[in-house]
């Protein structure tokens, strides 16, 4: 028929584990989707801001992890009809699948905030959300002796809740160390009620907030950036007031949402305000297209969107779209479990770790995950990159 057997959108975290995991299972006839040549470790981008590690540490050629045995088409997905089970690529072409998994991560809106767009990447603005402005991040930081630093978190649903946190408490510690840090005033915005949702975490960045003297404006969000006169808006959602802020830097995190094609699909969750995929929160199938699955940052699952989510799913959709191809129901279940690397000062972190009742879900039970920790932070910087090159990518891990 000139179907392929299964279809791939996205060769980041999510597409190239499940990719992996197919083909370890023998499973042939799989093309990915993946416009880019270059594939991303993502989680490095907030030690990049903070100093800590090198941008092109974080790079590998797209054509190095995509595993032996499967077809990459290097276009843009631009549409897909489930129905006819097809999908539209850039250059004109079209690709008919069996199986489909949605995988392309997500889109940043840099043009929902009025004056970021423009800001971005200029001046005192930068931003660990993508990997040409996180490098700004740590000039400005190393830079700034006095002055007003302003850290902000946007409303809708981001990958790695806990980044735009991470680097104000990076930038606070090395001001700390360089002496300066009374004379900075650090403004942390963040739109929810809290510092992070997982009381027992929650609790301990309360202190972690207040040890470096940051001012955390909670229920709060930037709406509006003139990077001209170098000034933000800030509205406080609590009381409707806005405040002009004037910063000296300013680390901006972009509002999020599905890619625009992604929205427009019949795939798109319509109870979901933000286009991302429907998909049963255990099994990861369509609700209504049983040869569809989505994982990752694309996926509507009540959930923060990490790359340790990544891992716990993409096994849970390689083993139940086996199952679909064998004719069974799916067999797995997801349990919502994700994990943030709250990295607290230049050598300490806390790994928060949770699933969809936000009940703490410590791989480590023998360590007290509760507190800052020097061993957890060398974890991260060097242990969890190369878990992720050769035991998550490969399908082994
Ligand atoms: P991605 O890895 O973003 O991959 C999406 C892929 O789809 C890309 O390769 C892209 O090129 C491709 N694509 C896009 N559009 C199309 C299209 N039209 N057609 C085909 N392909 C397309 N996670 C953690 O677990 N721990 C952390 O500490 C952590 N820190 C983070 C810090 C920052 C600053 C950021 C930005 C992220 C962080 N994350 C962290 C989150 C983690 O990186 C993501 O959750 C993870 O990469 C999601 O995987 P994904 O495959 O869904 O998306």
């Amino acid at each position: 028929t000139g179907r392929h057997r299964v279809a791939i959108i996205g060769g980041g975290s999510a597409g190239i584990s499940v990719a992996a995991r197919l083909r370890r299972a023998g499973v042939t006839d799989i093309t990915l989707v993946e416009p880019s040549d270059s594939h991303w470790y993502q989680p490095l981008w907030t030690l990049v801001g903070g100093g800590q590690a090198a941008l092109r540490g974080t790079r590998r050629a797209e054509a190095s992890v995509i595993p032996d045995g499967v077809r990459w088409i290097r276009r843009h997905a631009l549409a897909v009809d489930p129905d006819a089970r097809t999908i539209a690529l850039s250059g004109g072409a079209e690709l008919a699948y069996e199986h489909l998994v949605m995988a392309p991560g997500l889109q940043l809106d840099w043009d929902a905030v009025p004056g970021l767009a423009e800001a971005v990447g200029h001046d005192r603005v930068a931003s660990n959300y993508a990997p040409e402005y996180a490098p700004r991040t740590w000039e400005l930081i190393k830079n700034l002796r006095s002055g007003t630093a302003v850290f902000t978190h946007p409303a809708t649903p981001l990958k790695c809740g806990g980044a735009p946190q991470k680097i104000a408490y990076l930038a606070a510690d090395h001001w700390r160390r360089r002496k300066v840090l009374d004379r900075i005033r650090i403004i942390l915005a963040i739109p929810d009620a809290t510092l992070f949702k997982v009381p027992e975490w929650g609790r301990v960045l309360e202190g972690v907030a207040e040890r470096y003297g940051i001012e955390v404006r909670l229920r709060s969000e930037m709406t509006a950036v003139d990077g001209d006169r170098r000034e933000i808006t800030v509205t406080d959602h609590a009381t409707g007031r806005t405040e002009t802020i004037g910063y000296d830097l300013l680390h901006a995190v972009p509002p999020q949402s599905a890619p625009d094609w992604v929205k427009r699909s019949p795939l798109a969750d319509p109870a979901a305000t933000l286009g991302f995929v429907a998909a049963d929160q255990h099994t990861l199938r369509h609700p209504r297209y049983p040869e569809v699955f989505a994982l990752g940052d694309v996926a509507s699952l009540p959930t923060s969107k990490t790359g340790a989510a990544v891992r716990k799913q993409a096994p849970v959709v390689a083993a139940n779209l086996l199952d679909v191809m064998n004719g069974r129901t799916p067999s797995r279940r997801y349990d919502g479990y994700t994990s943030c690397p709250l990295v607290t000062a230049r050598d300490r972190m806390l790994l928060a770790e949770f699933d969809y009742d936000l009940t703490p879900r410590p791989s480590f039970p023998l360590i007290d995950t509760f507190k800052e920790r020097r061993d957890m932070w060398v974890f991260k910087r060097y242990l969890l990159p190369q878990l992720y090159w050769r035991g998550m990518l490969t399908g082994r891990l």
